[in-house]
């Protein structure tokens, strides 16, 4: 059998996975959000920081997603998520459904009401791996150098929401973030933009109540 013809089998098997978790998801009124960017962009803080602010006001589940350890479930469960579950990829570079649907067993879905699922750090593949989400993030950063949108234009193309992090950061580094806002518009015009800093709190704000917005379907 052909490469491609045996790919996009494994594809529409794992796509048939996500549509049985999106829909499992939806009777429960849980909404799932796919937090996708490379290594060091600050998914987990963005996590955390956005646990932080939304205490009190939704019940936040994270299915966490690395390569090795779970460092990064520690913190997250630090920050007070209702439930979390780590998964590791022993290797493999993205998130699939089946490993949602193994994940989502592990957790009480009756405390949770949004869903984070932190992807596996990289650019290229988790944007081809639908998991059931109802929304995609991609997360970059302004030490990540100001042409991610051009290089990587499938994970702009299929994100709801682009946030640019490290705003904090913007007077040290030669980042033209009006070029990366540019480029990623031009890929996909529908994109909502947050310029936040995880570390000062700047534009935290209007990201949670974009998330508590949701189903996002105009977004
Ligand atoms: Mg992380």
């Amino acid at each position: 059998m052909p490469k491609v013809t045996i790919a996009q089998q494994i594809l529409a098997a794992n796509d048939a996975i996500a549509a049985e978790i999106r829909q499992a998801l939806a009777e429960r009124g849980i909404r799932a959000v796919n937090v996708m960017s490379a290594p060091g962009a600050g998914k987990t803080t963005l996590l955390e920081r956005t646990i932080e602010r939304l205490r009190g006001q939704v019940s936040i589940g994270v299915v966490e997603g690395d390569i090795e350890t779970s460092a990064d479930a520690e913190r997250i469960e630090a920050a007070g998520a209702q439930e979390t579950v780590q998964i590791n990829t022993r290797g493999a570079c993205h998130l699939e459904a089946h490993m949602i649907r193994d994940a989502l067993a592990q957790i009480d879905l009756s405390r949770v009401n949004l869903l984070f699922i932190e992807n596996i750090g990289n650019l290229v593949c988790p944007a081809t791996w639908e998991l059931g989400e109802d929304a995609r993030v991609v997360i970059t950063s302004t030490t990540e150098g100001d042409e991610k949108p051009a290089k990587y234009p499938q994970m702009f193309a299929v994100a709801q929401a682009l946030v640019i992090n490290k705003l904090d950061l913007l007077p040290y580094v030669d980042y033209d973030i009006e070029k990366v806002k540019r480029q990623a518009l031009a890929i996909n015009p529908r994109l909502r933009i947050f310029e936040v800093s995880c570390r000062t709190g700047d534009g935290l704000d209007a990201w949670c109540d974009w998330l508590m917005s949701g189903p996002w379907k105009d977004a």
